[in-house]
Order: C-alpha cells, then sequence, then structure tokens
C-alpha cells in the first residue's frame, strides 16, 4: 500500500511522520505523475486559496478528481477538506466538487479563536479523539450519501464520509493519536466503490 500526499503547500510533513509511524509507504505528490500508482491521496490542512491555485499550476485539479471518482480513497483535512466539498460560501477557492457537502470555511473566526475539542468519532470508539481546530472550516451541507463520523457539541458537523472519500475539520496529524489515519488506511487498503455509496 502506497499513500500519496499533496505537497504544495500547507502541512504535509506532518500527515507524512503519522504514516510513517503507521509503517506506510508514502509518497510526497506535486506532479499529476506522482498520483499514479498510489492507493489513497490526503489533502493537508493550510490555505485553501493558495492549495486552489497551486492545484490549477500544476495541473493537479483534473487527476485528483478522476481518483476520486475511479473509488481510490481521498481524505482532505480543514483546508484539504475546503477543497473536497461541492459548494462553499465564499468565492474563493473553487472547491474540486468531490464530496456531497457544503463547507464554509473559517467557521469559528480568525487565528486567535483556534480550539480544541474532544470528539466522538463514529469507528474510533471508545475514546474521544483530541481534535484540534486551526481557523477551521465547518460543513453546513450534508448531502444524502454522506455520514457525519462526528459533531461538535452544537451539532456542527465536523468529520464525514461518503464512500472512499473523507473530509475532517481539524487537524489530527498535530496529535499523537493515529487512530484517524489508520481509519484512512482501512479506507484504502478496501477501496468503498464510488462515492456515491454511503459508508
Ligand atoms: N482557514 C484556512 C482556509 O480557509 C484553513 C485553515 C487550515 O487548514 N488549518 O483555507
Amino acid at each position: 500500500m502506497k499513500i500519496g500526499v499533496l505537497a504544495v503547500q500547507g502541512d504535509f510533513a506532518e500527515h507524512i511522520a503519522i504514516l510513517r509511524r503507521l509503517n506506510v509507504e508514502c509518497r510526497e505528490v506535486r506532479l499529476p505523475e506522482q498520483l499514479e500508482g498510489i492507493d489513497g491521496l490526503i489533502i493537508p490542512g493550510g490555505e485553501s486559496t493558495t492549495l486552489s491555485r497551486l492545484m490549477s499550476i500544476y495541473h493537479l485539479r483534473e487527476p485528483v478528481q478522476a481518483m476520486a471518482a475511479q473509488g481510490k480513497a481521498v481524505w482532505g483535512t480543514c483546508a484539504g477538506m475546503i477543497m473536497l466539498a461541492h459548494e462553499i460560501t465564499e468565492a474563493d477557492p473553487v472547491p474540486l466538487q468531490v464530496m456531497d457537502i457544503g463547507v464554509r470555511r473559517n467557521a469559528f473566526g480568525r487565528q486567535i479563536d483556534s480550539f480544541e475539542q474532544d470528539l466522538d468519532i463514529a469507528g474510533l470508539e471508545p475514546d474521544p479523539f483530541h481534535a484540534i481546530f486551526i481557523r477551521a472550516p465547518v460543513v453546513i451541507r450534508v448531502g444524502q450519501q454522506v455520514k457525519t463520523l462526528a459533531a461538535l457539541p452544537n451539532g456542527q458537523a465536523v468529520a464525514v464520509r461518503q464512500g472512499n472519500l473523507m473530509a475532517t475539520a481539524f487537524h489530527p496529524e498535530l496529535t499523537d493519536d493515529t487512530r484517524l489515519h489508520q481509519y484512512f488506511l482501512d479506507l484504502a487498503a478496501e477501496p468503498a466503490g464510488p462515492p456515491g455509496r454511503e459508508s
């Protein structure tokens, strides 16, 4: 199994460090040909407008969309979640539109409003997951085929899955908890089929 981490911007190094701890072969992806032969792709957090522009410049948009449509596992965290969305409340960036979710950027305010929250995540029971939100987005529309894996105490969805696709509003790569990365590896190991399928 080989996992790619989009490495054009953002905290890709931290994702790679966790994957290495889990003994997974991984590859930094900056060019379309580096998507060939990988079983899953992580789009890290960072700044989604920059991510989006660099993905266009390096011709990564279409091949990543194709990967998602083929049933390969794709996981977006934070800015990566914004990129996977079908629609966002802002004009910029233009998302990849591969997941049936609507997302609001910077939903909790500015950098200073970043926070940490213990979450119950479906599939990772029984222990809560300590989630770090940094200028985080939130899911404001969850499509019919999309399963909410975790929500904040106020009910806002912050971890979702649609078949082979997964999105989290927080930064699991900044904690020592490897469970979400393991969850993603399990997804990548048994392709869930095209994203229409529920869980
Ligand atoms: N606020 C950033 C954006 O809108 C996302 C922040 C993050 O990835 N931690 O792109």
